[in-house]
Order: C-alpha cells, then structure tokens, then sequence
C-alpha cells in the first residue's frame, strides 16, 4: 500500500529532513507491477532498512520502508541458523540471539539495518570471523524487474550463472534488487574485552604497526578529530588478554587515557563516536561519508599520519572527521570472486565524514570540497573504495562504483541490465 507522506523517521538527519514523495511499506502484486513496468517514477525507487544512510530517503523519491513489515527474527536451535527480515536492527538481531546464546558479526553499531550486511559488514570481530557477506546462506528477494528470487549459498556443483548472481547479490545487492529475507550463519556468544585510549600524534605510527603486526584475535579502530582516540577489540579466542592489556597500557605510557572492560559480546561494546564539545553537540548536523579500503601502511605510516594530521587541521567544522576500522584475517581468505566486495586483501578501512549544519549550504560546500581533497590524499594508499553508504545524488558516484567494484563492474553491469532493465534501483 502507498502512503503519500512528506517525511520518513529515520535515524539519518539528512534523510529524516527529505520532503520524499511517499511510502510504500508493502511488496504486493500492485508494487511488483509498477517495477515490471518501470512505472515508480522519479527513479531511483530508495529502500529503508535500518535508515541510517542518506539514501534511504531523499528529496522527490518514493521509499520502500520495510521496517513495518519485514521485522521478523527466527532463530533455527537445530542447525545454528538465523531467518531475519530485511526490517529489523543489528541491535535486534544481536538481542533475539543472545536469548540462545548466538551471536553475530555486527559493526560497530546495533543502529544499522540489513544494509550493513548487504554492503558487505566490517565487524570488529571480522578478522576472526569474516565479513557479514561471509555468513549469508539465503537471500530472498525481488529483483529491480519485479520477479521474485529466493537463492541458496552457492556449492561446487552449481552453475557459473548461480555463482554470479550470489556474487552480485553479497556486497551489491542495492543495484539489483529488494532483499527481504535473509538466513545467516551465527556463533556462539562469549566475552570479548574493549578497550579504549587517546594517544598523541607521536604514538600514531607504532599504534598501526603494531596492529598490522598483531593476531587475528586483535582488531583496532580509530578516530582522529580534535583527538586521536583508539578503540580495539580483543576477542575471547585470546588466552592472555590480561598481559596483552599490560603491555598496552605500558606502552602508551601514564599520561595516556586508558580503559579496558570485558563485555559479553558485541550488543554491549561502548560506543564508538567522536568526541565533540557540548557547545559542538547542540547543533543540528548532515553529513556524507565514504568509505575507503587499502593495504598495510607499514613504511608508508609516517607520511600518512602527517597527512592527516594536516587535513583534521583544515576540516572545515568540529564534527567532521577521519576514522578507520581493520581489515584482514579471516575476512581476507575469502577469494575475490566469490562475492562482489572485492578488496579482500585490504587491512584498513579509512572512512571520511563530511559534516555541516543542516540547512547551511556555504559549510556544506566547504565540508564535501575537504571530503574530496582527504579522498585524494588517501587513495595513493587506500585505491578501494567500501560501498556502506552510495552517493547516486553526488557527482563522485561514478568514481566510487568504479572503486568499489574495479574488474568486476562490467559484469554487476550485465546482471543489472539483466535483473533491473527499467533502472528502478540505484545506478551503477
Ligand atoms: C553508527 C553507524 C555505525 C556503522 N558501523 C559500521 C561498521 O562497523 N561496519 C560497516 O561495515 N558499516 C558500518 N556502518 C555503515 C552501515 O553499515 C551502512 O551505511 C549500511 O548501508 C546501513 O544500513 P541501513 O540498513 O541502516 O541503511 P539504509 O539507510 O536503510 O539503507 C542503506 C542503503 O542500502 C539500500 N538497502 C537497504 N536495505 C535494502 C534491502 N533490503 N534491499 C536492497 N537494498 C537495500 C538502500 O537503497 C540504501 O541506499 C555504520 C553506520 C552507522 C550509522
């Protein structure tokens, strides 16, 4: 059913301020004809998960908001398995598991939707246990032409043209159709230790060197605005977590601000944001982000921290910033081509926050203008880009497709001509 309304709730400022076109909240036979025939006009038609990207809602666009009706989690005890609406949170998810005991590799955040694991899903825990692509065993759904699919995890024995489409739907799935359903791998829930420091520009470069250098149990992240802060993850598979917390808080020396908990599982990690002052905190802000990917930075660490260091002093207002998640382990044994996320070999996942006050256009200008250069100076070291949030209303998109898919962008291509001929989603 469609619901002419000029607003949607979102999580995301950006998109929760759109004067959209409406709402459909239903996949019926009426919505499935109207894609068949290309009839959802303006194009592209957004999709609303769990809201927090810009482009689940935007000026002029219908949304398909599933979070009304696509909420179900089931958790099967017999196999280990999860069935999981496309409408429910991360933090939902990691809830309805815990009751068995389960968990899963969410990010850094329970706020997100299913578009965390359709773009692919960095967890904190990825390098012991892969991306969110890599536990996908079904997807259900509705291609961009308005037929049905409902897929299995592809074995040996199936078709080139199965492997394809599985490929297109983990890590691409935006382009090409409406996931509804989705079954997923869980783990068992244990403990896992955080912790938390704030370092001076000095310590950055042996920070990173020896996180490239750690186990598959360490993963670190951080966050550069008007402070560096840390935020590692040491997973339960760790038999000496006390002594590596030790040697942590040593060598980051006692004028260091530093803090370590034991939580059960990632539904109660802290979080993990920017510090900002409360003056900073009561203004109204939109941001964009981009998402990069790249290798170790080993020799390259002293140049790039300068680098930063540079652009953090140029960012053009206090909530914009530069942030990175680690990559590797696990995540990188997958092979390249099984799925549409691509960068498999990368070890960092810098990210770029773009951040005006709503409504002012000049800071919006001088806030997307840094954006590009921090991209432009990161990516002579991170070539990737990680498609967690698209920019179709921007003119980088191109770019980023091209980055985020490489090689394999004619091919997702040819399935979109394939599976979404009237372009009712996102363009590619
Ligand atoms: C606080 C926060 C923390 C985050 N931490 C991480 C992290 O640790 N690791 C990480 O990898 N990412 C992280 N992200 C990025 C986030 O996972 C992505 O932006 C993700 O796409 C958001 O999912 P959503 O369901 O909330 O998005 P929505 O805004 O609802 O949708 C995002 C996009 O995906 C498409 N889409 C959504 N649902 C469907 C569907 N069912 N079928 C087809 N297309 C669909 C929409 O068209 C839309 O463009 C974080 C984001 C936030 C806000």
């Amino acid at each position: 059913m469609k619901k002419i309304q000029s607003h949607l709730s979102v999580q995301n400022s950006l998109a929760q301020d759109a004067l959209i076109a409406g709402v459909f909240e239903d996949i019926d036979d009426d919505f499935k004809k109207l894609m068949r025939t290309g009839k959802l006009i303006p194009k592209p038609l957004l999709v609303c998960s769990g809201g927090t990207s810009t482009r689940c809602a935007a000026n002029g666009h219908w949304t398909l908001d599933l979070r009304s009706n696509y909420q179900q989690i089931h958790f099967d005890a017999s196999n280990g398995k999860v069935h999981m609406g496309a409408g429910a949170t991360m933090k939902s998810l990691l809830r309805e598991l815990s009751q068995y005991n389960r968990t899963f590799p969410t990010g850094l955040s329970g706020l997100p939707g299913i578009g965390y694991i359709l773009t692919g899903g960095i967890s904190p825990l990825s390098r012991s246990q892969g991306l969110a692509i890599d536990q996908i065993l079904a997807i259900k759904g509705v291609w961009g032409n308005g037929k049905c699919f409902n897929i299995s995890k592809p074995t040996k024995s199936s078709s080139s043209n199965e492997h394809l489409i599985w490929r297109g739907l983990c890590g691409a799935a935006p382009f090409l159709g409406i996931v509804t359903n989705i079954t997923l791998k869980t783990y068992p829930l244990k403990p896992i230790t955080v912790w938390e420091a704030t370092i001076k520009k000095e310590q950055f470069s042996d920070v990173i060197i020896q996180a490239e250098n750690a186990t598959n149990e360490f993963s670190l992240q951080w966050i550069w605005g008007d402070q560096i802060q840390l935020y590692g993850i040491i997973s339960n598979d760790l038999e000496d977590t006390n002594d590596a917390l030790i040697k942590l808080k040593k060598d980051f020396g006692k004028d260091s601000f530093f803090k370590a908990s034991k939580v059960l599982g990632l539904q109660n990690i802290p979080p993990f944001l920017l510090k900002v002052s409360n003056k900073t905190k009561k203004t109204k802000i939109h941001c964009e982000v981009i998402g990069l990917l790249g290798p170790a930075w080993r020799n390259d660490c002293d140049d790039l921290i300068e680098a930063l260091d540079y652009l953090i002093s140029i960012r053009p207002n206090k909530n914009c910033f530069i942030a990175a998640q680690q990559l590797g382990g696990v995540s990188s044994q997958i092979s390249k081509s099984f799925t549409s996320f691509i960068h498999r070999k990368a070890i960092w996942k810098p990210w770029i926050t773009a951040s005006w006050e709503a409504g002012n256009s000049k800071d919006k200008e001088r806030s997307l203008n840094w954006l590009n250069e921090a991209w432009k100076v990161l990516e002579t070291n991170c070539p990737g880009v990680h498609l967690a949030q698209l920019h179709q209303h921007l003119p980088w998109h191109e770019k980023e497709t091209k980055k985020a898919f490489d090689d394999w962008l004619p091919g997702l291509q040819n399935l979109k001509s394939q599976y979404d001929p009237q372009g009712i989603l996102p363009r590619l």
